[in-house]
């Protein structure tokens, strides 16, 4: 249950970030990472906790959603909605089994929204899939601490049971790394013409999805990155 950040994602409610922390701690989890928290830390936020105050002393707390995620070669979204733009989905119980597999080689981080919004389209798309809890489709949003108690629940029965498959243990590229490639990429595609600036977002949304399913290592992104380069008509990678 190493290398497993959960990340909150400006929670308004103090008090859920308490029960947030009391879920991780029975779950045998530790890493908190809060993101622009509304109410930290408050009265309610402790009481809640109810004696998981180590995590919340521990917490990180950041500025915006990319510094929490920088290390992470391994970024999962939850989302009581499923979206119109299709993006990979698992259910708590595969999400388990993926995250088990990827924390021998890397930092792995499940990402919770906002209590009233949830996450945006924007902050989705930063994640390589998204794990939904299955609900009453008529009344599917958990509350954020039950949210995060299901997930991390079906984490602690999976590494009690040993992965059924062989770890993964490549070297995989990071969050900050992949945004490096789409920033690079997008330039790129501008650069030799291809990209129609009235539909870039959709075409970008469809890369990213095809580069987050391919997984790349950091040998790989350096390829691409080189061939971008190329493309660009530089000899050397360029920079973000
Ligand atoms: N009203 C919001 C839900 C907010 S609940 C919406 O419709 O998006 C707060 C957070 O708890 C969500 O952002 C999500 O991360 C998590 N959550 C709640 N219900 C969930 C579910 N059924 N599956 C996965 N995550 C869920």
């Amino acid at each position: 249950m190493e290398n497993i950040r959960i990340v909150l994602v400006e929670t308004s409610h103090g008090g859920n970030i308490g029960a947030v922390a009391r879920a991780m701690k029975n779950m045998c989890l530790n890493e908190l990472a809060l993101v622009a928290p509304r109410q930290f830390p408050t009265e309610e936020c402790m009481a809640r906790a109810s004696g998981a105050d180590d995590i919340l002393q521990e917490a990180s707390v950041h500025q915006n959603l990319d510094e929490a995620l920088v290390d992470c070669s391994l970024v999962i979204g939850a989302s009581a909605r499923l979206r119109s733009v299709s993006w990979p989905q698992l259910d708590p119980r595969e999400c388990a089994e993926l995250v088990l597999q990827r924390t021998v080689s890397g930092q792995v981080a499940l990402v919770f929204g906002r209590e009233r919004t949830g996450l945006s389209n924007a902050e989705l798309e930063r994640c390589n899939y998204l794990v939904n809890i299955p609900a009453n489709p008529d009344y599917s949003s958990l509350n954020l601490g039950m949210a995060v108690q299901v997930v991390s629940y079906e984490l602690m029965m999976a590494s009690q049971h040993g992965s059924r498959t062989a770890p993964d243990t490549r070297e995989l590229a990071g969050a900050g790394d992949m945004q490096g490639l789409f920033n690079h990429l997008e330039q790129a595609l501008e650069d030799i013409g291809f990209l129609d600036p009235r539909k870039s977002d959709k075409l970008m949304r469809r890369l990213k999805r095809l580069f987050y399913r391919a997984e790349p290592d950091m040998d790989e992104i350096k390829i691409l990155r080189g061939i971008l380069s190329a493309a660009q008509g530089r000899k050397s990678a360029r920079r973000e």
